[in-house]
């Protein structure tokens, strides 16, 4: 519980950004810390740890999911793979298309980084109407793989993100 108070003190809130009427959670200042940053990957770590998740590969979403995936990777000794959005990644991919608040995007991964069969945990900085995750899971089942479950350091619970990912499990170190 001090480790999550902890977190919650580096989350800033901007009104108005990137448009009026957000009020967005920024995670940089968490960054900036290393050991907030530390703090952030045990926590993960322990809730993997708790839930004896068998993880073969962590997924990190386009583009604050590279920030943390990474770390959590090395520390389950597991192997991190990027879902980008499209045209950034070269070789076969395989895509989805997804809603956005405003207007439509596309997610892809590359269709060699994950084997079928293989066990995924996906990881991003914030969880909000859980379109963008529930893209990645999209492209996880393309490619057979099986989700454990997702992290986000932040869950903006109103927009009820948890219940598009069900029957995924979304895992939150702070709820606004
Ligand atoms: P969703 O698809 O509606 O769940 O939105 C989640 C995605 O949008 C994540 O990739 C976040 O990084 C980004 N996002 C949405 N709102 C915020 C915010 O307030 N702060 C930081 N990122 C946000």
């Amino acid at each position: 519980e001090s480790k999550r108070k902890t977190i919650q003190s580096f989350v800033r809130a901007y009104p108005d950004f990137p448009q009026p009427g957000i009020l967005f959670r920024d995670i940089c200042p968490i960054l900036r810390d290393p050991a907030a940053l530390n703090t952030v990957i045990d926590l993960f770590e322990e809730h993997v740890k708790k839930n004896h998740m068998k993880v073969d590969v962590v997924v990190g979403i386009d583009a604050r999911g590279f920030l943390f995936g990474p770390l959590l990777a090395q520390r389950l000794g597991v192997g991190f793979v990027l879902v980008r959005k499209k045209g950034k990644l070269p070789g076969s991919c395989v895509s989805v298309a997804y809603d956005l608040e405003y207007g439509k995007a596309e997610a892809e991964v590359q269709e060699d980084a994950v084997a079928a069969g293989q066990k995924v945990l996906l990881i991003d900085d914030l969880l909000a109407t859980g379109g963008t995750l529930f893209a990645a899971v999209e492209l996880m089942k393309k490619l057979q793989a099986e989700v454990l479950g997702c992290l986000v350091i932040i869950e903006l619970k109103d927009l009820n993100g948890s219940d598009k990912l069900k029957p995924h499990s979304v895992f939150s170190i702070i709820q606004y």
